[in-house]
């Protein structure tokens, strides 16, 4: 194995490196079967029993309760936006959003065409660099459900605790999903594009109340009708395989880790070095407002886009990778989601160190 850099990138992003050796040898003869992982039906029991397996360790690591289904779909995190309204509202139905950035914004834009859409907070105007308060904003009253982005991937910005609230609640954990304990028995969904914090592109991993599959309307096509794939244990049509596959084998290792105590204690451990490494220092300045900071995207700027530039082409000199703030903030974003070492952050820390040195 060359020597790897540390890849900060935000998705897809870094994945155990034991996990890759495995996959390789996977991909050419899977259990000494003569057969490639990627060539075989996934109608064969040996990949029936790889989705079995990883769906058990997402039940078993989140603690999912025995009323939810865990389904594995594609089309992105991108087509919850569509599936969740498709399925939970209507005509003359309402739903409450909460804007806390570019993921938000683009699933209240699809909701609206399904129904009324309340958005109840927004932190557009302050560019995205908080999460609301606990009763910073009201649930408006009937609403099928509450949706919010529990972590602001381009922001750098988290909720710290979940909103209290007697709505369903529906919950885009993309880029934080298994990155701290939960209690799933609060949300009615919860949905999340594997390619953050739990393995490749090509799957988005759907944990859903059973009471709501009946919910949706009649007239909504097949493939985006969570009860059609509830039924049929995600095999209604081919699933993403390789993507399901690897899942499993991040999950092996996070249990093995010891679960998500011990991933939100790492990952607390990550970020801290970071953002004292940006509060000691006038040259970093952190976008996120502290109470509202991630553990995943940490994102800051330097005094001007010109050594910002200097900044990136330096790191990656060494072997930083992926720092590049996304374009629509521009800046610095350090993606340090769970597989990713914390040599890496202390070699970003030292980094930044001597850069402000010799740029202040
Ligand atoms: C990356 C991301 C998405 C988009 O995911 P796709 O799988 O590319 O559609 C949605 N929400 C959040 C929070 C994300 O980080």
């Amino acid at each position: 194995m060359p020597d790897r850099i540390y890849n900060f990138s935000p998705g897809p992003a870094t994945l155990p490196q034991e996990v890759l050796v495995q996959a390789a040898k996977d991909i050419v003869n899977y259990n000494a079967m003569g057969i490639g992982l990627i060539e075989m039906s996934h109608r064969s029991k040996e990949f029936i029993a790889i989705t079995d397996e990883a769906e058990s360790l997402i039940r078993e690591i989140m603690n999912v309760p025995n009323n939810y289904k865990v389904l594995f779909l594609q089309g992105g995190a991108s087509t919850q936006f569509a599936m969740v309204p498709m399925n939970l509202l209507g005509p003359g139905k309402t739903a409450t959003y909460l804007n806390t950035g570019t993921w938000a914004t683009n699933a209240i834009k699809e909701a609206k065409l399904f129904g009324n859409v309340v958005v109840a907070y927004s932190s557009e105007n302050t560019k995205f660099d908080r999460v609301p308060a606990p009763g910073e904003y009201e649930v408006a009253a009937g609403s099928e459900y509450l949706y919010f982005v529990s972590n602001n991937t381009i922001y750098g910005t988290q909720f710290p605790t979940f909103p209290v609230t007697d709505h369903i609640m529906v919950c885009d954990m993309s880029s934080d999903i298994m990155s701290r304990p939960l209690d799933v028995s609060r949300f009615g969904i919860i949905f999340a594009g594997a390619q953050k914090n739990m393995g490749p592109a090509g799957c988005t991993v759907v944990i859903i109340r059973e009471d709501l599959l009946d919910k949706a309307p009649a007239n909504i096509p097949t493939m985006l009708k969570y009860k059609t794939h509830a039924d049929k244990g995600s095999m209604f049509n081919t699933p993403p395989c390789f993507s399901i596959y690897a899942i499993g084998l991040v999950l092996k290792w996070l249990k093995k880790l010891g679960g998500l105590t011990v991933m939100e204690r790492m990952n607390q451990e990550k970020a801290d070095l970071l953002y004292k490494a940006i509060d000691s220092s006038l040259f970093y300045k952190g976008h996120a407002k502290p109470e509202s900071r991630s553990l995943m995207n940490i994102t800051y700027n330097l005094p001007t886009p010109e050594l910002e530039a200097k900044f990136v082409k330096e790191a990656t000199a060494i072997g930083l990778n992926g720092l590049k703030g996304h374009r629509s903030v521009g800046g610095i974003r350090a993606s340090v989601y769970n597989a990713f070492p914390k040599e890496g952050v202390v070699k970003l820390v030292e980094f930044m160190q001597e850069f402000e040195a010799g740029n202040r």
